[in-house]
């Protein structure tokens, strides 16, 4: 551990720092979702771990609140608080790659684009999201859904160590020998415990994927949907099968009659030999035929990319998910209802069968919770008018509502918005919160990085055991 200390504090701060008079201040505040226009008093873009520390000092020093930035995704927008030191860290995206060891060093701010382009070129990934501009910090500490998921697990199953500042300004490496419970609580835990600077990734070998695409007109979704999750649900891990229903757009392959129309969208993507693809994705549009398919071989990094255009930063966002139990007709029917509302051509309803190797992994192992949960639905809506606030934030919160009595009552963190209070508790359930409370004792006791779906430190003094050495 290497100890900071506030007394070591340099009398100016870096230059290429911002404060709101500066030039480039209101470029390098904004995040992703334009529903969140706020202002730091300082944007602390650290360029290496020892300007981490010293924002996190200057911080207890002159008494600000902290936010950290990674790639600034965050559908609530927790990287951006008015008058507060935002720690960014996209200039900490470096990534190397030892192929023969099959692990990648990451920095804290890398976006998942980045991540890709170092490994890809040795035919490796680290399972990650679907969006390539999404960052690899608060997706992979809060757990990590994407196309691998159900081939290889969550991204958070694939930190293999860890350098993290603490709050105070120290520190530490981890891994499974060193700060052992650290390392758990960073596995899906959330940016609760300390701002990554460098992950250590475990990769996967990867190749070309065979994508098939089916669409729908609204009224026959019902139907295609139990055929959906027939064929989702007897699949073997190298079958990712997942749903969207939004509307069409005017795609060259996308029947004109379909097009501005409310449409489902169902796709099947294919991870094993590509000469096998066709066969195996094609029985998921046989009973129900859609009006149109779109089949591909796609690169990795094509797969990756896909869904890059249709989530463009600047526009305003607000998003409501939670796990399903089942896709039976009664969610089949309220996913069309719900269709039926959709309040911006942007919206959609995402859905997904999980299970595969996310469940290989013991429940005690990691942080994340709701390995179990067979689906995800998430709702979303995009626009761009604030006029249209009220409408675009109401309906994702009906829809989650309505779904409510379907649900398995527990929901992904890294959608978490708004929620009543004791909703992150409730997420992790009491014993994995119990736990993850003790870490935050341990390691963040002043609760210095609160600005998350925070998990607080707890008085009880059994959890308050010193630092592991
Ligand atoms: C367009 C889009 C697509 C998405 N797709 C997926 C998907 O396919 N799968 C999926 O699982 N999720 C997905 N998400 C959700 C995503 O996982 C979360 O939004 C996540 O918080 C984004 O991370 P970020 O670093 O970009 O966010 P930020 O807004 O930068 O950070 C969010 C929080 O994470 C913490 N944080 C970030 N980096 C660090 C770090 N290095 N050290 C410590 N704390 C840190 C901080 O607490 C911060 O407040 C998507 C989100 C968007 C907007």
């Amino acid at each position: 551990m290497t100890p900071m200390h506030t007394e070591t504090l340099p009398t100016s701060l870096p230059g290429h720092w911002l404060a709101p008079e500066d030039p480039g201040y209101d470029e390098a505040r904004r995040i992703w979702n334009g529903m969140h226009d706020r202002r730091p008093a300082l944007i602390a873009r650290c360029r290496d771990t020892g300007e981490v520390s010293l924002a996190l000092r200057h911080a207890a020093v002159t008494g600000l609140d902290v936010t950290v930035r990674g790639g600034g995704h965050n559908v609530a927008g927790t990287a951006l608080a008015d008058g507060a030191v935002l720690i960014d860290l996209g200039p900490l995206s470096d990534v190397e790659v030892d192929p023969v060891a099959g692990i990648a060093l990451a920095g804290g701010g890398a976006l998942l684009r980045d991540v890709d382009a170092a490994t890809t070129p040795y035919g490796l990934a680290c399972p990650a999201g679907v969006v390539s501009h999404t960052g690899l910090g608060g997706l992979a500490l809060g757990g990590g859904y994407g196309w691998l998921a159900r081939k290889w697990g969550l991204t958070c199953d694939h930190i293999l160590a860890a350098e993290v500042v603490l709050a105070d300004g120290t520190v530490v490496e981890t891994d499974e020998d060193n700060h052992p419970e650290l390392l758990w609580a960073l596995r899906g835990g959330g940016g609760n415990f300390g701002i990554v600077t460098r992950f250590t990734l475990r990769l996967r070998p990867v190749g070309p994927v065979h994508h098939h695409v089916g669409v729908y007109p609204l009224d026959q979704a019902v139907q295609a949907l139990a055929a959906y999750r027939g064929f989702a649900e007897r699949q073997g891990p190298d079958l990712h099968a997942v749903g969207c229903l939004k509307f069409a757009g005017d795609q060259e392959w996308i029947p004109v009659a379909l097009r501005g129309e409310r449409a489902l969208f169902l796709t099947a993507t294919w991870f094993g030999d590509p000469a096998e693809g066709p066969s195996r994705t094609a029985s998921l549009f046989a009973d129900v035929r859609p009006a149109a398919e779109l089949t591909r071989l796609l690169s990795y990094a094509e797969l990756q990319a896909l869904g890059d255009h249709g989530e463009p930063h600047g526009n305003r966002y607000f998003t409501k998910s939670c796990y399903l139990a089942e896709l039976s007709p009664k969610e089949a029917e309220e996913f069309a209802g719900i269709a039926l509302d959709m309040p911006s051509r942007l919206s959609s309803v995402d859905f997904e069968y999980l299970r595969g190797a996310i469940t290989d992994v013991p429940d005690e192992e990691s942080a994340f919770p709701s390995r179990e949960a067979p689906y995800i639905c998430t709702v979303s809506s995009q626009w761009t008018d604030p006029g249209q606030d009220a409408v675009n934030t109401d309906w994702p919160r009906r829809a989650i509502e309505r779904l409510a009595p379907l649900s398995t009552g527990g929901a992904y963190v890294n959608y978490l918005q708004d929620e009543h209070a004791g909703r992150v508790r409730e997420v992790y359930g009491a014993a994995r919160h119990a736990r993850l409370a003790a870490v935050k004792n341990t390691y963040d006791p002043g609760n210095v990085l609160h600005r998350n779906q925070n998990i607080p430190p707890t008085a009880d003094e059994q959890h308050n055991r010193s630092k592991e050495s």
